[in-house]
Parts: C-alpha cells; structure tokens; sequence
C-alpha cells in the first residue's frame, strides 16, 4: 500500500514549501523508503513553458521533454526518485483533459462539476504516480499556493478525499506556515492558528506543521501552536532561517526528529537513518576556501529564480571544487553600452575582477550583443568562459564575427536577413509556424570525441542530457568553423547536429547545446560544471 503525504502552505507564498517537501523526502529516502515526489500548481496553465522567466523562473525540463515548474529542480537536487511529465499537474492540465473526454461523450450524459469530476482527474493524477512503479512507498504532494486561493481548492478537496480514502494512517498532511517577529523579538501564532482554521475549513486535519519563523521556535511557542490547532507539539517544528544553505535544512529537520514523528503517525516503523551525503556534503562547505566570482551574463537577471538550476549548479560545483562561488549577475543590456564594460567586467580593477563567464540559456534578441562581448572578452583574454545553449550558440556568433570576420554573423533567431546565419532552424523546420512544440525538448544523445574538455568532464563519450531549444548550429558553416580552429565536442549520434563547441589554447571555453544543470546535485556536481569552477580556481590560484 503506498502512503501519501500532501503538503500545503499557509500565510503566504514564499515560505519555502518546495525545499521544505524535498527535504522531507530526503529523510525519508534516507530512511530507505521509495519516494516519488509530484506538483500540483493551481495555474490555469497547461504547463510552465510559455511562462515568462521573469513572472513564473526558471522552466525546469525532465528526461521525458515536460516543460514544468522549477520546484521539480528543487525535487530532483533533494531526492532521487524519477521525475517526469507525471509529477506536475496543474489545473490546465485537469481541465484540458476533463474537457476532452466531456467531447468525446465519455461523461454518459452527466453533467460535468468540479466535484466530483475535475477532482477525479486529480485524484488518478495522483494516483498514477503512485502506481508507476511497484516498489514506490511513499508520494509526496505539494499542494501549490496558500490555503484560502479560490484556486487552490479542489487540489485540496482532492487531498482531503484521498485522504479519507486512504485512513489517516496512510495519508498525512503537512503544512508550513509563517510565525513572524513582529515587535522585534516576540513571535506571533496568530497566522498559524487562521491558516490551521483554514484548512480545517476544507476539512483537513494537519497532522504535521512546519513553521518558518527568524529563529527556532521555544517550547512553550510549540504547546501554544499545538493548544490551538489540534496537533501534536511535538509534531510542530520549526524551520528557521539558516545562514548556510538551503541544503542544511534536511539535516535540520532530522535534528528535531521530523521523520521519526511522521514515520511513526504513518505506522512504518523507524528504521536506521543514513544521511551520510548529506553531511560530508555540510563538511564540504565548511570546508571551502576562498572565492570565485562568476560573471552570469544573461537577460533576466532581476529574478533570482529565472537561472535557479544554474546558479545551484554552480554552488554544487563550488562544493566539489572547495571553493565559495560569488554570483555576479550582469543584464547583458547593460554590457551593450561601452562604457559598461570595464565596470562590469571588472576589468583593470582585481578587488572587482570576475574570474569566470557564465552565458546561459536564453530567448529573443535583447541583449545579444552584450553576451556576444562577453565571449569575446572572455576568449581573448583567456577567462573561462562556459556557454549553455544560448550561451553555445554566442561562442558560435563570436567566432563568425571575430575570427572568420564575418561582421554579421548572427543566428536567424535574431537577424533574418544575415549573410551568414552561422546558428539557423533545421530545413525541416523552417516552416514551422505554431510555437508550441516545435522544441527540441528533453534527453537526448550527445557523442563527445575523445581528447576534448567535453570527454575529459564526463569520462564516457555517450553523454545524456536535457534539450530545450529551437535553432541549431548551421552545418553550412562547420567546415569554416572547424578549419579555422573553433573545436566541435560533441555531436549527436547521427553526426548531423552539433552539442559542443570548444576553444582550443584557452584555459577554458566550452558551450554546450543542452542543458547540464538539470541534473546537478548538491550531493554529485554535474561534470561540467565541476570542470568549469575548477578551471576557474585553478587560474585565480596561478595569478594569485
Ligand atoms: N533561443 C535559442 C534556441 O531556441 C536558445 C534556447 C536556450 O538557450 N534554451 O535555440
């Protein structure tokens, strides 16, 4: 019998919801239970894909090509378990295929409601998840948003009947809320009492808080919650502000004995905990010396969460690397003014210098230009440079414009009219109009040639990896490109596509096609990124 976990939030938005579910599932994968992970996201949204980075951050894509929402980053870099199209429902999934299926006749005549029949299809969502493999013991569901949204209620209504239908011991329910410090020092309960209320409202018990509060919360502050809410004390806890990482808090959940308590409320005995990762991963943080600072140029730098899988890959690599890696964020706008640039870069002065260029994915033209610097910046005065499929495809620009001489090189993305589109659509789809799912999405093949950085990160030549774009580097041009000394890396299997460009003499310069972040742990750096941060240091060591 699987055993369901549905967590909710309270309050407000922003509390930390997606780590604080990831965290409990890596305690109990620690605790060796199989744990499956799932999104339900309340937006009307088929899915994440046509959101804009700026509202929604970052589109996380799975193995299976699924355009989701990023906390299936935070559930991939916390715990184990497959992840794909299945793990994230959202409301416009529910009502696309409830509507389908009304057309088709399939309702026999009834009349088609909310309850029960959008609640149905979350349900069997749900459920599927569960089945998808036999030896799944657990399935945690995040419930997106704050308990009271008008949105939010048949994904809890369905949690509310599963629950039911499954017996409290089977299925529990775990909600965050927020105990401010409002008067400096003295902590409130009040929110936590209304949004326990409200979820009662919609007929859920919380068998298990967490509270996000400034500092762990007292003893009496725990009798007091529980006094007004029905549960257990010592099934309140507390996740409090760390100064560390977000990748401490499984640790810190265990220190207060969350898994054992919810083991226990879901009749699985306790067995032996072993979250070794995850503390010599705490060691190697403390363990860091010294600093590197990463110039990200990109276009949406103002939302922390639009990179969120690159910038977390980053820190991973900094682990494995031992070094602590400092995010300099520059709107490549900006790096288009040239004036900008020096300052920017930190060029002439070694206080602000920045000791590695990060070019990540990206859509539309603005800014290009200031990237396309920022490659020919980073290539000419031998700073590692890594580019991630946008950021492959400048290396690309660069290379036409500046050392073939070909003033304008661009990708047809951009400019239509050039007379050398070094990076084009494939023929078969330059007549494709419709933007949905004209993408190549998901895990494909990459067969990286021996002798490359590519092969040196990954030490195997069949590499697998996430694809999310459009355009390609144009084969018309890899004569020219390769002749003139621009590296090829990797190539997919057929030979007909390039993955990986590289430049050669230079400490290192390397873009990929794909998208490696997707698959970086805290717990095992992706490759690339390791090499990536490790070429970094080892160059800052040299100079000093
Ligand atoms: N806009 C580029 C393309 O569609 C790059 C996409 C990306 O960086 N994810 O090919």
């Amino acid at each position: 019998m699987n055993k369901f976990i549905f967590v909710s939030g309270g309050v407000c938005s922003s509390l930390g919801k997606g780590v604080a579910a990831s965290s409990l599932g890596a305690l109990l994968e620690g605790r060796g239970l199989n744990v499956r992970m799932v999104k339900c996201d309340p937006y009307i949204n088929v899915d994440a894909g046509t959101m804009s980075p700026y509202q929604h951050g970052e589109v996380y894509v799975t193995d299976d090509g699924a355009e989701t929402d990023l906390d299936l980053g935070n559930y991939a870099r916390f715990t184990s378990g497959a992840l794909s199209r299945a793990n994230s429902i959202t409301t416009g999934q529910v009502y696309e295929s409830v509507i389908r299926k009304e057309r088709e006749g399939r309702y026999l005549g009834r009349c088609v409601q909310v309850i029960p029949h959008i609640t149905d299809e979350i349900k069997s969502r749900i459920l599927a998840v569960a089945k998808e493999d036999t030896d799944t013991d657990v399935v945690i569901v995040e419930i997106g948003g704050t308990v009271g949204d008008i949105e939010s209620i048949p994904f809890l209504e369905a949690a509310r009947q599963l629950i039911h239908e499954s017996g409290k011991i089977n299925a529990l329910s775990v909600h965050l809320t927020l105990i401010p410090d409002v008067a400096g020092g003295e902590l409130k309960t009040k929110p936590t009492q209304h949004s326990v209320k409200a979820m009662q409202e919609q007929g859920i018990q919380p068998d298990v808080l967490i509270c996000r509060a400034p500092i762990m919360l007292d003893e009496p502050t725990r009798r007091k919650i529980a006094l007004f809410t029905n549960v257990e004390s010592d099934a309140v806890f507390s996740s409090y502000d760390v100064d560390t990482t977000i990748y401490e808090i499984p640790l810190i959940f265990f220190k207060q004995k969350l898994d054992q308590v919810v083991l226990k409320k879901m009749g699985v005995e306790s067995r032996h905990a072993d979250l070794d990762s995850w503390s010599s991963m705490m060691e190697r943080f403390a363990a860091r010396k010294g600093t590197v600072r990463i110039g990200i140029v990109g276009k949406y730098m103002d939302l922390h969460d639009a990179y969120k899988s690159v910038y977390e890959a980053l820190f991973h690599a900094g682990l494995e690397g031992g070094v602590a890696v400092e995010l300099v964020k520059i709107d490549s706008s900006r790096l288009e003014e040239a004036e900008a640039e020096e300052s920017l870069l930190g060029i002439g002065a070694p206080e602000g210098r920045i000791d590695g260029i990060l070019v990540p994915g990206g859509f539309g033209q603005r800014g290009i230009n200031g990237m396309v610097k920022a490659s020919t910046w980073a290539r000419t005065n031998k700073i590692p440079y890594f580019g991630i499929c946008l950021g492959m495809q400048i290396m690309v620009i660069d290379w036409g414009r500046h050392v073939l001489g070909w003033e304008d090189a661009d990708s047809t993305e951009f400019n239509h009219e050039t007379r050398h589109p070094v990076i084009s659509l494939l023929e078969e789809q330059v007549d494709v109009t419709n933007y949905g799912g004209t993408m190549r999405l998901g895990k494909s093949e990459s067969v990286a040639e021996p002798g490359t950085r590519l092969f040196a990160a990954y030490q195997v030549r069949n590499i697998f990896e996430r694809h999310r774009h459009r355009y390609e580097f144009s084969n018309t041009y890899r004569k020219e490109m390769t002749e003139s000394g621009l590296r090829i890396g990797a190539l997919t299997p057929d030979r007909s596509l390039v993955e990986c460009v590289e430049w050669p003499d230079h400490p290192w310069g390397l873009g990929v096609q794909f998208h490696p972040e997707f698959k970086s742990k805290p717990t095992a750096a992706s490759p690339l990124f390791r090499d990536f941060i490790a070429a970094v240091r080892d160059r800052k060591q040299l100079q000093g």
